[in-house]
């Protein structure tokens, strides 16, 4: 197998779900995002994982995604959390994914679809509250309410998302405590019209971590349970352990002395400041180690954290392990993972974790492991 590989601790996928649970009490469902190949862990295995670990429904945002957990024989309840084509209501359908919908025109259309194929459907309202991307508004909570169930489908559960429930900004803590009371208001009027709502959610990670008011019947954890934080900068309580899953790892595949004054890689960009001994690894942007961590990065080979030097290739990247190097060929590298995590490499290139394990291409191997 390819020494470049993405291992998998399902273990700490484990810990992190049973710390999630503890938090907001075994008696609430727990809704995991397995989209984008489960945040890049692999969809159908962690969905599987995670149904033996007590989740009650997954996620994903598309309905191939759906389609691809339903053929590995996974029946448990779909959320969708992605609006469709109406070319894809045939296959919305026929996966029997609880979709998001938020207006009038896909309700129809969905409700149509099932009839004409002689099942029903159950949706999730989908209100805005602050998100800006989809939903209604609040005020049409009701009405929308009323027509799904007049349309033949059911409410399966009523929603809405927080967009910076992971920012402790005062304002942005005021905005998220605004936006959860116009959705329970919004979720109220809908019961005073006489319609159930069915299950009521709104908490993602940030709200997990910082607003039990946003728990309501049902949480929407998917960062943390991949084993990090939404936001590390700013969290306020640190009431979980999170313990990262992906572990990147590859192997020394070769090493080299070269002198004070010699260049390494593409354009240059690097040269030796004395004689030293330089390692290949074979892992580059084409398996998703970012380019513009040439020259920043480090690797960690047994305890020890090595410079990436010069440009990161597509497929192979140079490490200077210095002149009396303790590092061996077919050593381990690690790039990130449980103790080494992705956290800070992704603030190095200003992003989040969830870019960085979710762009770890498809040609590294998962490799499932128990710990
Ligand atoms: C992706 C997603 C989540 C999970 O968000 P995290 O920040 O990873 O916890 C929850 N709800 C919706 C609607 C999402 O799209």
């Amino acid at each position: 197998m390819h020494p470049t590989r993405a291992i998998i601790h399902l273990g700490n996928l484990a810990h992190n779900i049973e710390e999630i649970r503890r938090l907001v009490g075994a008696h609430r469902r727990i809704c995991v995002p397995v989209k984008a190949d489960a945040y890049g862990h692999g969809a159908i295995r962690i969905a599987r994982e995670l149904l033996v670990e007590g989740v009650s429904h997954l996620a994903v945002a598309t309905v191939s995604e759906a389609a691809a957990l339903r053929a590995a024989d996974i029946t448990a309840p779909i959320l969708l959390f992605g609006l469709v084509i109406p070319e894809e209501y045939p296959l919305l359908v026929q996966t029997g994914c609880e979709a998001f919908v938020a207006d009038k025109d896909q309700i129809a259309g969905l409700a149509l679809q099932a009839k004409q194929m002689n099942t029903s459907l159950a949706v999730h309202l989908k209100i805005d509250t602050g998100m800006g991307r989809i939903g209604c508004v609040p005020q049409e909570a009701p009405s929308l309410a009323r027509y799904i169930l007049d349309s033949g489908l059911s409410l399966a559960g009523v929603a809405t998302h927080l967009p910076v429930a992971d920012s402790a900004k005062p304002q942005d803590i005021d905005f998220t405590h605004a936006q959860i009371k116009r959705f329970t208001d919004a979720v109220t009027s809908i019961r005073d019209v006489g319609i159930d709502p069915g299950i009521v959610h709104a908490a993602n990670s940030g709200g997990i971590l910082q607003y039990p008011e946003s728990w309501l019947d049902m949480v929407r954890p998917g960062i943390i349970v991949y084993g990090y934080p939404s936001d590390p900068s700013s969290l306020t309580g640190h009431t979980i352990e999170l313990k990262p899953v992906m572990k990147l790892e590859t192997r020394v595949v070769h090493m080299k002395k070269v002198q004070k004054g010699t260049s390494i890689s593409y354009g240059r960009t690097w040269t030796a400041e004395r004689d030293t001994v330089i390692a290949t690894l074979p892992v580059g942007y084409g398996d998703g180690l970012a380019r513009s961590l040439s020259n920043r990065l480090t690797v960690r080979i047994a305890e020890t954290d090595y410079p990436i030097v010069g440009r990161i290739c597509m497929d192979q990247c140079m490490i200077d392990v210095g002149p009396e190097p303790a590092v061996r060929r077919w050593d381990t590298a690690v790039i990130f993972g449980p103790g080494h995590g992705a956290d800070a490499l992704a603030r190095m290139i200003d992003t989040i974790p969830y870019e960085i394990t979710c762009s770890i291409a498809p040609r590294v191997p998962r490799v499932y492991v128990t710990e």
